[in-house]
């Protein structure tokens, strides 16, 4: 036996609490329901061994960002650093990871971690992980520490929940992906909507442009359903094949009993029984918009027709994963508008008018 066998080891302490040093980190944040977003610091974990540490080079404005700004579904823990449509390059890894490198690009979606041993996380969809998964920002980590998003110059996230990203798309361009773009490839796949549907899309913002986007791309005809008249040269270039202007009862009415699928994307209070009746027998409409007050339904609507209601939320990692590869392949991204952070207050004013084409990212080297 050597004297280095004899010598008692101090084990390394492991575990969660074992890294404390943390690193300070330019972001915006809004501190209270009412406040605009303004410079604040925050503080991200060194990492740990199945960390990787990305430099945010872009970051995309989400609806759900505002809601949650405003505390609209009642959950948001302040003060809040919103982002959860993130690109970047990875600028160190930890001594486990095996996915990344210094240097790769790398993208973060709606969620850093959840339990990882449900059902539902053992399937890939870590988005209705039965624990709950934890959100990018303004959630609390396994830790308890509160998450901050990509309004921010750099974040430490597991690999597990890191994307790849293609450089053979524009960078800015994808970072919508992160977001709008897994909430609208999920349910097309998994009610696999293709060649021979008819969808209908309500509401071109930025999921619905997505939603556009994709529908097409995987075969369906698509109809824009929106209630601004200005943005049917826009439905027809993204790859609408029909318009429809919803404040329109007689444009509605011609299109009764049509769709095989509808996919709503309305952040807003608004009418669902004017859309269900646009279905065709045994149609599914899907709801990924969020509006922060209860829907009303009239279940006539559902009845007559043997028509569904559902919802879809995000995607898990694996299908998050498999629709920036199909959109590297596709070419396809996002249409943006490329703005300041100190924009970001304005930005929100004009996403709240439906005056954004389509998907407002903020340049992260902004902010300095
Ligand atoms: P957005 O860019 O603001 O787009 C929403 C669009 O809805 C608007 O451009 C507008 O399109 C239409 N609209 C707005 N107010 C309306 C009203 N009162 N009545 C009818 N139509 C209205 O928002 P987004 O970022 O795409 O997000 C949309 C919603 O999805 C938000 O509630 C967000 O929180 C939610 N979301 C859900 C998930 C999920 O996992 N399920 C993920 C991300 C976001 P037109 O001008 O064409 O009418
Ligand atoms: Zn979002
Ligand atoms: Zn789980």
């Amino acid at each position: 036996m050597t004297a280095k066998n004899t010598t008692p080891v101090k084990k390394p302490r492991v575990g969660p609490r074992a890294q404390t040093k943390k690193s300070v980190t330019k972001a915006y944040a809004a501190q209270s329901p009412g406040a605009r977003l303004a410079p604040f610091q925050i503080e991200r974990r060194d990492l740990r061994p199945q960390d990787v540490q990305i430099e945010i080079l872009y970051s995309g404005v989400c609806h759900s960002d505002i809601h949650m700004v405003r505390n609209e579904w009642g959950q948001t823990i302040y003060p809040i650093v919103p982002g959860h449509e993130i690109v970047g390059k990875v600028t160190a890894v930890g001594t486990k990871v095996t996915k990344f490198r210094r240097g790769d690009l790398a993208g973060v979606g709606v969620m850093v971690d959840s339990c990882r041993e449900c059902e539902n996380c053992q399937k890939g969809l870590q988005q209705y992980c039965k624990v709950g998964m934890v959100g990018t920002y303004s959630a609390r980590d396994r830790n308890g520490d509160i998450t901050y998003g990509g309004y921010s110059k750099q974040i430490v996230v597991d690999e597990n929940y890191v994307l790849r990203v293609s450089d053979r798309l524009p960078l800015a361009q994808v970072a919508p992906l992160l977001c709008a773009g897994i909430t609208t490839y999920s349910p097309l796949r998994h009610w696999k909507v293709g060649k021979g549907h008819k969808l209908g899309v309500v509401g071109l913002g930025g999921l619905g442009h997505m939603a556009v986007k994709l529908g097409a791309s995987l075969g369906a005809e698509v109809t824009m359903l929106s209630t601004s008249p200005d943005k049917e040269k826009d439905a027809r270039r993204l790859g609408a094949h029909n318009f429809a202007l919803t404040s329109d009862a007689a444009q509605l009415k011609e299109r009764a009993g049509y769709f095989d699928f509808i996919i709503d994307t309305v952040s807003a209070k608004h009418d669902y029984n004017l859309y269900l009746h646009l279905l065709a027998t045994d149609g599914v409409m899907i709801c990924v918009g969020a509006p922060p007050t209860p829907a009303e339904v009239a279940l006539f609507s559902l009845i007559g027709g043997r028509r569904s209601l559902a919802g879809s939320g995000i995607g898990g990692i694996p299908e998050t994963q498999e629709m920036l590869d199909y959109c590297a392949e596709h070419g396809i991204s996002s249409d943006i508008e490329l703005i300041d952070v100190d924009y970001v207050n304005e930005a929100y004013e004009r996403v709240l008018k439906s005056d954004v084409r389509y998907r407002f990212v903020i340049d992260m080297a902004s902010l300095t």
